[in-house]
């Protein structure tokens, strides 16, 4: 179930909130384990199977959400911002290789471009700027 009611969207399965608490409840870490440290313990702990079903489990749910958006819109790139950024060393490897392993899109001879949004966690906020400022 989702905040707005509805169940089954993309943010109940590929927020970053839920993967962190995924991870805590699969390292059996305490609740209010900062992002920070939750980090730190993942990087030393990332080969334990537990942490590997929630990253595999993440990874297959974020990528069915992105087929459903990319066939739909057919984009020549998605960029992966926001909190994401701070877990790309111990998930975007295994996103890029398992994209183009699973191949979840319609049309598999156009696969769009995964990259990591170069303003990282500050890309929303600056975006939504730009976005507000275009309107004045
Ligand atoms: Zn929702």
């Amino acid at each position: 179930m989702c905040k707005c009611g509805k169940r089954g969207c993309f943010e109940t399965y590929c927020s970053m909130k839920v993967l962190k608490n995924n991870l805590i409840q699969a390292m059996d870490l305490n609740k209010d384990t900062s992002s920070k440290e939750l980090l730190k313990i993942l990087q030393e702990n990332k080969l334990e199977p537990a942490v590997q079903n929630v990253i595999k489990e993440y990874i297959n749910n974020l990528l069915i959400g992105l087929s459903n958006i990319i066939d739909i819109f057919e984009p020549q790139a998605i960029c992966l911002g926001g909190s994401f950024v701070y877990f790309k060393d111990v998930i975007y490897t295994d996103l890029l290789n398992t994209y183009k392993e699973k191949k979840y899109v319609f049309n598999k001879e156009n696969m769009p471009e995964l990259k990591l949004a170069k303003l990282g966690n500050d890309a929303g906020i600056i975006g939504a700027t730009i976005d507000k400022m275009s309107n004045i």
